[in-house]
């Protein structure tokens, strides 16, 4: 079983309410081949809501609302739905502070870029689970 945000197979679960829909990633769903997981709302922030970015190993919203309680709390719980349905994969939407993989944004939310990790995937990625990005597996498909 694959693991796949959310927001890609069309959940309105963004910080703006909106969705990352990508036509592959939703058939997945669709298939029975992929359940979907945002990590955000699993630790229980709402839709809407703030923006948020890294900024090493905290977490800001815009306003400077310091959120990563919640980033931890939605991490912990998504390896353990990992770990319950022994997923084989994950693909995570790029760029995150919870499921982006090698680029995140870099904390002053000016649409900049920089190494690293969201806290999501950070955590999978330490227990040894395979990410992908939406544009990786895309690749690979
Ligand atoms: Fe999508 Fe992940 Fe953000 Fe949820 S936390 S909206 S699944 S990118």
């Amino acid at each position: 079983m694959k693991v796949v945000s959310a927001c890609l197979a069309g959940c309105n679960c963004k910080y703006n309410g909106d969705n990352c829909l990508i036509a592959e990633i939703k058939e997945l769903v669709d298939r029975h081949e992929a359940i979907t997981v945002c990590p955000e709302v699993l630790g229980g922030l709402p839709i809407p809501r703030e923006p948020a970015e890294r900024v090493g190993e905290q977490v800001l919203s815009i306003s400077g609302n310091d959120v990563t309680e919640a980033y931890r709390l939605g991490a912990k719980k998504t390896l353990e739905l990992c770990e319950e349905v022994k997923a084989t994969e994950v693909i995570f939407k790029s760029k995150s502070p919870s499921c982006g993989k090698s680029w995140i944004y870099d904390g002053n939310f000016n649409h900049t870029v920089v190494h690293g990790h969201g806290v999501t995937v950070e955590l999978l990625l330490k227990h040894g689970y395979r990410v992908l990005t939406e544009d990786e597996y895309k690749k690979e498909g």
